[in-house]
């Protein structure tokens, strides 16, 4: 399986040359070049399968320059019940009649991003080792990211993590998730700004390809291939199981509603959709942060200004531009990489927008490829956690309220809908109280973790601060 850029550059690439690469070198986005496809007869073999081993089937059909017993390994080592509490790995949860959720937040930071993270914590390790090469990850987070890159890489050989977050701007327990790791490699800096101050430093620093070189400069971001692959499994995962002890179960449909920010996670889904997996609708769900939900309604991609870019009780979703976007709109309009380029390029540059309203390409979004979209409020979360609660004695995150919300405006009878849970109501306590009028439970492991030691390092909001701290650390 080779790999092109959605702005048609002419190289082709092997996954492990990307795996520890950003964007493709004219600044698109890595795409295969084709979509292996899973029959029927396929499906039905993959329904007994441990979730390591569905894992390693999946990506066994887009990986071929790591050999099959290794790639095996490293799916088995990944997904244990010891890492993502469950023997299930991703267990799905039954509402009611036809409407599920499913459960991908119980991995060591408590949001979905450990699903492909801890997958590619252990894939750099394996392919840096093979290499003799290092890689020193320099990122920007307001939460959820940057805690599950540490606990993916922290003691992996070869890699260091050097993450910037905005200074006291973290929830408190995001901050003890992250500031409390003791281990040698990973390295917390404070910037005193906001977020986008972060990305900034992290981009000026990124754009010095002298420095970059030097020391050996990487990323995690929600841009890179091996972590959008790794979500495609839990998307078959969850259809299996909705669909599992059914008569027609090879001929029924599941529809997936998918709380978004970036495009990530339901980029995934559609991934798996033209592997031809029998998804019928794909839902995104914004919460007021609607770039997304107005694309799917008008046609228009407009980026919001960070000034009109709110924020929000699902902060995880608080984005002002999609990044993986790029990918689903090379996809729609027949993968012309010319194309891709001048709207992602010229146009998004010079104008902060496109508009496919008047494309014949923009009703296939819908039609083709199963896309509809809704948006939900502060006041919809709050209305959904605790009529969730009330009816099934189950508490959920913002980000997953968010999606329910959405879903239930988007019930078909005979198609079963799977809400993604994409992160634990503990990470985000203060809505939760709002909802219900208490605390909700926290897992055993992060009783008291506010009070542990912490471990970080606060700088001014300076590119070259942040390069000279890298310098210092990067002999050890
Ligand atoms: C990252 C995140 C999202 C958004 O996912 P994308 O892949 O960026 O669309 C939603 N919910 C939670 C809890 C997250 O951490």
């Amino acid at each position: 399986m080779l790999y092109l850029s959605t702005r048609g550059h002419r190289d082709r690439k092997h996954f492990c040359e990307i795996l520890l690469e950003g964007l493709a070198p004219d600044g698109g986005l890595y795409l295969p070049e084709r979509y292996p496809q899973v029959d029927q007869a396929t499906l039905a073999k993959w329904r007994e399968l441990p979730y390591a081993d569905l894992a390693f089937e999946i990506l066994s059909l887009y990986i071929d320059d790591i050999p099959a017993g290794d790639l095996r390994a490293i799916c088995r080592k990944t997904y244990t019940p010891e890492v993502f509490g469950t023997k299930e790995i991703a267990p799905l949860k039954r509402l009611e009649e036809g409407l599920y959720l499913e459960g991908l937040s119980n991995g060591p930071t408590l949001a979905f991003k450990d699903m492909a993270m801890q997958l590619l914590g252990n894939l750099f390790e394996y392919e840096l080792a093979r290499r003799g090469a290092e890689l020193n990850i320099l990122g920007a987070t307001s939460g959820d990211t940057g805690s599950a890159a540490e606990y993916a890489m922290r003691g992996k050989k070869g890699v260091r993590v050097f993450m910037t977050s905005p200074n006291g701007r973290m929830s408190p327990f995001q901050q003890a998730q992250m500031f409390s790791l003791q281990d040698a490699n990973i390295h917390n800096i404070a910037i005193e700004g906001v977020f986008d101050d972060c990305q900034d430093i992290v981009k000026a620093v990124s754009n010095d390809l002298d420095f970059k070189r030097q020391y050996r400069i990487g990323t995690v971001n929600s841009i890179n291939w091996a972590r959008l692959v790794a979500q495609v499994v839990y998307y078959f995962a969850g259809y299996l199981e909705a669909t599992s002890g059914r008569v027609q179960a090879t001929q029924e449909k599941v529809s997936f509603t998918v709380p978004s920010g970036n495009f990530g996670n339901i980029c995934a889904g559609h991934v798996a959709r033209m592997m031809g997996l029998p998804i019928d609708r794909l839902v995104l769900a914004t919460n007021e942060n609607d770039v997304l939900d107005e694309f799917f309604r008008t046609g228009v991609y407009r980026v919001r200004a960070a000034a009109d870019t709110h924020e929000t009780s699902s902060p995880s979703m608080d984005i002002s531009k999609a990044s993986n976007f790029e990918r689903f709109v090379f996809d729609l309009l027949g993968r012309d990489g010319a194309r891709v380029k001048s709207l992602f390029g010229e146009q998004l540059s010079n104008k902060g927008q496109f508009d496919l309203s008047a494309d014949p390409a923009f009703k296939q979004a819908a039609e083709r490829y199963g896309f509809i979209s809704g948006k939900s409020t502060h006041a919809d979360r709050i209305a959904t956690i605790r009529d969730t609660h009330e009816r099934f004695k189950t508490v959920i995150d913002t980000h997953t309220a968010d999606g329910l919300k959405v879903a239930r405006r988007h019930l078909q009878p005979g198609v079963p809908m799977i809400v993604l849970e994409t992160a634990l109501p503990i990470k985000f306590a203060a809505a939760i109280v709002e909802a219900l009028g208490r605390e909700p439970d926290r897992p055993a492991k992060f009783e008291g973790i506010e009070q542990l030691p912490k471990r970080v390092t606060v700088l001014p909001a300076d590119a070259q601060a942040v390069k000279g701290f890298i310098a210092r650390h990067c002999g050890s």
